[in-house]
């Protein structure tokens, strides 16, 4: 890719209006903001402040009413289709509240699917799966399938999923919601490491103490940004 001088992130007056009418909702008023590359972000805010909305453009499952956003320098907006499912592969690494692992499969076989829907020969993708489960703590359970393993071992197996293309952003949508306090902080330390190697990390969260791990806190409060804060 060479040298980048842009954001991973640039978001510019972003408003998503549902519906119309009587009916229409202004999930996001106006948001405007830039990440860059290496950050750790945190995003918090009540129910029905417009987080779902925000993940879901800022991962290019939806696209803004106005404004501009731009992924990696790109100007997702002006994609169609087929292009938005290349950017979602290509650039972007999920981890969601449900783990959302396919069962009666590896570990390893998890992780290799983003690769094989990239159309990777099989012996890289084993090689590259198996240096993201060693990057979560999990390589001696490379061949356990999801029930085999505890819930926070399945997060983790979501989180190398997430990384294995080398994504530009990993976004994550209450990744520890379903969690105990230990796997919460076995997650945490993996995100804190991939921060660390130097990933860019947006994570929404409802739990401040989860919030804090984060280089950076964004609160939401009806569709505007009412906080963005350096924490560390
Ligand atoms: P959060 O994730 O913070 O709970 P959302 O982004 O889901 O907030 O929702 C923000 C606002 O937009 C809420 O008022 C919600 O009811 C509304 N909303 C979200 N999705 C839709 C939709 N598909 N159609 C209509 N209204 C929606
Ligand atoms: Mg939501």
């Amino acid at each position: 890719m060479g040298e980048v001088m842009h954001p991973v992130l640039d978001v510019q007056r972003v408003r998503k209006i549902y519906g119309q009418g009587e009916t229409e909702v202004q999930a996001l008023r106006g948001v405007s903001l830039t990440v860059e590359r290496g950050d750790y972000v945190a995003i918090m805010g009540s129910s029905g402040s417009g987080k779902s909305t925000l993940m879901n453009i800022l991962g290019c499952l939806d696209i803004p009413t106005t404004g501009k956003y731009l992924l990696d320098g790109v100007d997702v907006s002006r994609l169609n289709d087929r292009q938005l499912a290349l950017v979602r592969n290509r650039r972007i690494g999920f981890v969601f509240q449900a783990f959302n692992l396919i069962a009666r499969t590896s570990a390893l076989a998890n992780v290799e699917l983003p690769l094989a829907y990239a159309g990777v020969k099989a012996a890289e993708r084993r090689r590259r799966a198996n240096l993201a489960l060693a990057m979560v703590g999990l390589a001696e359970r490379a061949d356990h399938e999801p029930n085999q393993l505890s819930g926070g071992q399945q997060q983790r197996v979501a989180v190398a999923r997430a990384l294995v293309t080398a994504p530009a952003l990993v976004l994550a949508d209450e990744p520890t919601g379903n969690l105990d306090t230990q796997s919460t902080n076995d997650v945490l330390a993996v995100f804190d490491r991939l921060s660390a190697s130097g990933r860019t990390i947006v994570l929404i969260t409802h739990e401040p103490d989860v919030a804090e791990r984060a280089r950076r806190l964004i609160r939401l409060v009806d569709g505007r940004i009412v906080q963005d804060e350096r924490l560390k």
